[in-house]
């Protein structure tokens, strides 16, 4: 490094140059004191020497005092938010270059899906890995910041504001005028830093409102039409949420006060155990399951469920459900005592507790169909086999809930071929019972290569396939992308009738990324049966693999 380049910095603090160099300077500061509380590194704007000065504390972190390591703390997040503006800037150039590159496309007259920068949500998702909405926020955000919000922008080149606190801004500014725009801008920018996130955010949307209610009116409507669903999502703890999005607020607020006066009954009477957070819970459930919560305390009324009055829970089982349960059996665990986890429809059942009251409800359903996943020593899939038929959660014998989708009901003549024999003598493992109940036909899955076993001629896969290849691939072949299978189109990788309806030549993928598929400049081979390989636009190669189920 050119020492005298660094001395030759008029703005630069001598002490900071000795300290950069390890020179010691006597009777003064030591390193660690620069970063104090207005210390001569604590206002330092970041940029290499930060950086190397940031280094040399965090390599020393424990000789520092507390107010050493917040100083230094300060000084990464300064660091960090110059990273981000960086990265910022090149989402910017990035976006603009695939906006002016689908303007031109779009004057030429190209149809839709043939446009050059189409994808451009598809193509940044890949590279950052993360979900197509994220990335096309990113996008819109960075444009937004180096376009219209030049102030906001430059807190973040001097290290004093992070990327969450300037997408915020940036969200609520897209939809304003370029005057408001610059207004807010100017507004938020003067308090950005000094605000918590959620008072931050609360700000630029009452500013955003103010401006511009008949844009945010019009948003709100928009989302109600499009977005408006319901969600399941796995909470941390292992359970799960049940959500209404995009409701109108004065939807949402009826329901909760429906919900609550109900469960303020249920306590009132007495009858009902609970606190009243649980109680709307138990409220919510009920009701959606077409159970009325208030026939809880009719006099006479039992809580238990009445088809299993072994069971010790105050609460019913839920409601029969359809779902394609798929068992994942490890291949080495065949033989011995099964302990399969289990899919149900697109959702992981992680362990036994829930996997045993799932199977159970779902098992009451007509619609309910069972599979059988084999996993090799990596975690992927090795052979599929489907159940015909509808096989109901035996009563006869209770399942033991250390290998939870476990059953001996009556046993079929014949046994899955591929599942081996049971050991000599001795029970049963409950998982080979079960198997052998569902008579169910292992396929093995082309892996490395194909010999066109399980071919068809004709377009649209039959279900043994599309279960084949789910099973290998159990999202959309698309980098980063996490669309479920079932939900996918089975895209032959070579149109056919020029490539196989055939696992070597058929691929699960979302319908954005079908589309984005056949886009100018989009790529997409299938090398080997199990691996798809993505050329982006930019020239950019990715490779995706089968999915490693979790062990
Ligand atoms: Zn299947
Ligand atoms: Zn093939
Ligand atoms: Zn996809």
């Amino acid at each position: 490094m050119g020492e005298q380049e660094v001395t030759a910095d008029a703005d630069l603090d001598p002490l900071l140059v000795a300290a950069l160099c390890g020179t010691v300077v006597p009777g003064r500061e030591t390193l660690g004191g620069l970063f104090r509380q207005d210390g001569a590194a604590d206002g330092l704007a970041p940029g290499p020497v930060l950086a190397e000065l940031t280094a040399q504390q965090v390599a020393r972190a424990d000789e520092l005092s507390d107010d050493e390591v917040i100083g230094t703390m300060h000084a990464a997040r300064r660091q960090a938010n110059l990273a981000d503006y960086q990265q910022t800037v090149m989402v910017a150039v990035f976006t603009r270059r695939r906006r002016a590159q689908f303007e031109a496309a779009l004057a030429a007259g190209k149809p839709a899906g043939c446009r050059d920068g189409e994808f451009p949500g598809a193509e940044l998702a890949m590279e950052l890995t993360e979900t197509q909405a994220e990335a096309g926020l990113r996008s819109d955000t960075a444009v937004e910041l180096t376009t219209r919000l030049p102030r906001t922008l430059a807190l973040m080149a001097t290290g004093v504001l992070d990327l969450g606190r300037a997408m915020t801004i940036a969200q609520r500014t897209l939809i304003l005028s370029d005057t408001d725009a610059a207004y807010a801008d100017e507004v938020l920018s003067a308090v950005a830093a000094d605000m918590r996130p959620d008072q931050l955010a609360r700000k630029a949307a009452a500013l955003e409102m103010k401006l511009a209610p008949e844009a945010v009116k019009a948003r709100k409507e928009q989302a109600r039409q499009l977005d408006q669903r319901v969600e399941v999502r796995r909470e941390l703890s292992g359970n799960a949420s049940l959500s209404g999005r995009e409701l109108s607020t004065a939807d949402a607020l009826a329901s909760k006060a429906h919900i609550d006066a109900i469960a303020a009954r249920l306590r009132d009477s007495g009858m009902v155990e609970g606190t009243l957070p649980r109680l709307r819970a138990l409220v919510l459930t009920d009701l959606t399951q077409g159970r009325a919560p208030l026939d809880r305390i009719k006099p006479g009324s039992s809580s238990q469920d009445p088809q299993d009055p072994q069971d010790p829970r105050p609460d019913p089982a839920p409601g029969p459900l359809p779902a394609l349960i798929n068992l994942l059996v490890p291949a080495d665990t065949l033989l011995g005592q099964g302990n399969a986890p289990t899919q149900a429809g697109p959702w992981d059942l992680l362990d036994a507790d829930d996997t045993k009251t799932v199977v159970k409800a779902a098992s009451r359903h007509p619609r309910t169909r069972w599979c059988v996943t084999v996993t090799g020593t990596d975690g992927t899939a090795v052979a599929h086999g489907c159940a015909d038929g509808q096989h109901p959660w035996p009563a006869s014998s209770p399942p033991s809930a250390s290998s939870p989708p476990s059953a001996s009901g009556p046993r079929s003549a014949s046994s899955p071929p591929s599942a081996g024999r049971p050991p000599e003598g001795g029970p049963e493992p409950p998982l080979h019972a079960l198997l052998r109940r569902l008579n169910i036909t292992l396929d093995p899955l082309a892996r490395d290569t194909c010999d066109h076993q399980h071919a068809e001629n004709r377009y649209v896969p039959s279900r043994r396939l599309r279960h084949l290849l789910r099973a290998r691939n159990q999202t959309c072949t698309a980098p980063a992308c996490n669309a479920q299978a079932v939900h996918c189109d089975s895209d032959h990788t070579v149109p056919y009738p020029d490539g196989p309806t055939c696992e070597c030549n058929l691929n699960p993928k979302c319908r954005r990324h079908h589309r984005a598929k056949q886009a100018p400049g989009w790529k997409v081979t299938q090398p080997a049966p199990d691996t798809a390989r993505w050329v982006t636009p930019a020239g950019r190669v990715h490779t995706v693999g089968p999915t490693r189920y979790d062990s």
